[in-house]
């Protein structure tokens, strides 16, 4: 029997600051922390449209509230960003943002433009990751903290801020408008439930950023408690759900995915069978494919058998090659025969092509490497 793994212990915790800021806060929070500090209720609802829907940069851009208010709220809150550190354009039209936190840590984001229908935002909700998968560059990294609400949420406006920018560069007047989000960067987002859980209350909120809960998907490793409480709380029906599961034998995938060691293939399937979703929402699996580990016949027949009555579909995405992990990436014939005996089997399999490789920017690969490309 293999050895139980452990989830790594954070080196740091998240920067401590006596203000509060106001990008990290839910509206009902919001409303709350307003009243408390001696301001009407009707003032979060303005507050918080100016910082999520407006990105207002300073208190001195609420124009809309009193000066004595603005008074009261300069010692008590903070509307500290994440710091542009990198933009690194991939050929085909991919961008790696790296950022900068307030402790000196830097974050990746990966902006994936959909062809001419928006673009989809790859978000990190940890820096590095608790979680040892071993195809993952994220993972060498060590597991340093969480990320705070407002730091995941800074993600999605300097993403948007970049695409109105590259707009102005291009003298267009709209810029690419953000489609699709999804919990997939650096870290396991089910790790970081509670922040993870505000961002999106605050990213979806009407008069916030107004983005569509169902073009949100949050992916997991396979944490099951966290997935069991994903959906206990309901947030199937709010979000999408995509597992990374990568094997279809619990002794490949405990190689491969050690947390499998705890929570073992059949559990997971278990625990995600009972989230409730959405009548018009599918499941999604992610399948990393390599070469001679997880890509023959027998897998694609497995595969089929373990997602038997599931409203499922199977991303394939073959293994982006990197230097920090033994794996190949299977050959483009193995690749297309995995995919058609997926589907023989009646399993709704597509390939991914991987976007951004050639910037470290393809799934897995999000490391913090310096690649040649241009300082925002
Ligand atoms: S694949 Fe995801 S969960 Fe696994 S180590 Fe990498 S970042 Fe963590």
């Amino acid at each position: 029997m293999s050895e139980l793994v452990a989830i790594r212990r954070p080196s740091g915790g998240i920067p401590k600051d006596p203000r509060q800021n106001l990008r990290g806060l839910d509206h009902e929070e919001l409303s709350a922390w307003v009243l408390a500090n001696g301001m009407q209720r009707f003032r979060a609802d303005q507050i918080f449209g100016w910082v999520h829907g407006k990105r207002a940069p300073s208190l001195e851009a609420m124009s809309d509230l009193s000066k004595a208010d603005r008074a009261r709220l300069a010692p008590l809150a903070s509307l500290e960003r994440l710091r542009v550190d990198l933009v690194a354009p991939a050929a085909d039209g991919t961008r790696k943002l790296r950022l900068r936190t307030s402790d000196d840590q830097l974050i990746e984001s990966v902006l994936i433009p959909n062809e001419g229908r928006g673009a989809t935002l790859c978000i990190s909700s940890q820096i590095g990751c608790a979680l040892t998968c071993a195809f993952c560059a994220t993972q060498t990294l060590g597991f340093r903290r969480n990320l705070a609400t407002w730091e995941i949420v800074d993600q999605v406006y300097q993403a948007q801020d970049l695409m109105v920018a590259e707009a102005e560069e291009r003298g267009e007047t709209w810029p690419e408008r953000l489609t699709n989000l999804v919990f997939m960067g650096m870290g396991e987002p089910l790790h970081n439930y509670n922040q993870v859980r505000r961002a999106i209350a605050i990213l979806t909120h009407e008069r916030g950023a107004a983005l569509a809960g169902r073009r949100i998907t949050v992916s997991s490793a396979g944490l099951v408690p966290a997935i069991e409480r994903f959906g206990r709380e309901g947030l199937g029906m709010e979000v999408g759900l995509a597992i990374s599961l990568n094997a279809t034998t619990d002794e490949v995938r405990d190689r491969v995915m050690p947390i499998n060691t705890r929570w073992p293939i059949a559990e997971l399937l278990r625990a995600v069978r009972a989230v409730p979703i959405h009548r018009r929402r599918w499941v999604t699996f992610e399948y990393v494919l390599l070469a001679g580990v997880n890509d023959s016949d027998a897998d694609a027949d497995r595969l089929a058998k373990l997602l038997v009555g599931l409203r499922a579909q199977v991303n394939v995405i073959p293994f982006n090659p990197h230097p920090h992990a033994p794996f190949q990436r299977p050959s483009p014939r193995r690749i297309t025969t995995f995919v058609e005996r997926c589907r023989d089997n009646g399993v709704h399999a597509y390939t991914r092509t991987p976007r951004g490789d050639d910037i470290g920017a393809a799934c897995g690969q999000l490391a913090l490497e310096g690649d040649l490309a241009q300082t925002a």
